[in-house]
């Protein structure tokens, strides 16, 4: 093997042989740090006996090399190596199901736990939340667009190849099907349902308020792009409605 090309491996995975941590102590720290400061984090972790029934009761951990213990015991240890390594791959196996929560004597959530881990790695733009979302776009455009995610009209063989032969069964007449439902809004296979004009503008004033649009601007610049100039839109239809309506 070429030297370059060993060059090349290492700038993905790290050197194999080497203790130093792929990134700074830092920017560990500061990672920890934000994921800590977190309100529910002192509700969610209130100490761990290493018991091990999170991972028992886990869906996740008999499918993936996963385990909530594991995840527990980084947090509550502070291992901030580890910490950084979970977050690579590990994080994203959750099904967030809160079995875990339900079940742990220390009343922790390590569901819980592992949300604010992810969040964290979307507010660092970490390659590995960019991965896992990158194919939900599709439907974050549609959430932002129309208020709701998933409309029949994007349940195709092609859009949800991952179904496999099940999604035949949705392969159906639905323009005929949906008018046979009774509510007027629910006709269209555009939307899911039809979501008004002042209460879309309001989703967006939350979005922006609480952040959401910021760490969708760090994992999907462009996506990002497309979102904010049909918020204003939106926004420029829903004042020409108040003009119009104003008496
Ligand atoms: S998080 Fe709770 S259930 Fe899981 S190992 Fe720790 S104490 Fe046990
Ligand atoms: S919330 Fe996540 S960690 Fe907890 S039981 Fe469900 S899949 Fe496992």
């Amino acid at each position: 093997m070429s030297h370059s090309a060993t060059s090349r491996i290492q700038e993905h995975i790290g050197d194999p042989v080497s203790d130093a941590p792929p990134v700074g102590r830092e920017e560990l720290e500061e990672i920890f740090q934000d994921i800590q400061a977190d309100m529910r984090y002192d509700h969610e972790l209130n100490g761990c006996l290493n018991c091990g029934i999170c991972t028992a009761t886990c869906p996740a951990a008999h499918y993936y090399d996963f385990s909530p213990r594991e995840i527990v015991q980084l947090l509550w240890t502070e291992n901030l190596e580890g910490i950084y390594d979970a977050m690579q791959e590990k994080i994203w196996s959750c099904a967030q199901c809160y079995t875990c929560a339900a079940r742990c004597p220390f009343s922790n959530s390590p569901g819980g736990l592992i949300m604010l881990m992810r969040e964290t790695a979307i507010k660092h733009g970490m390659e590995s939340a960019k991965n896992v979302l990158r194919p939900f776009s599709r439907v974050m455009l549609k959430l932002i667009s129309t208020g709701n995610q998933l409309s029949p009209d994007m349940i195709t063989p092609d859009g949800f190849a991952d179904w496999g032969p099940n999604v035949a069964k949705v392969d159906a007449p639905l323009d005929i099907l949906r008018k046979a439902i009774p509510m007027p809004t629910l006709h269209t296979t555009k939307t899911a349902w039809e979501v008004n004009l002042k209460t879309s503008v309001e989703l967006y004033t939350i979005w922006e308020e609480t952040g959401v649009l910021d760490s969708l601007e760090t994992i999907d610049e462009n996506l990002f792009d497309v979102i904010l100039d049909i918020m204003d839109e939106k926004r420029d239809d829903y004042e020409d409605w108040l003009d119009e309506n104003d008496d």
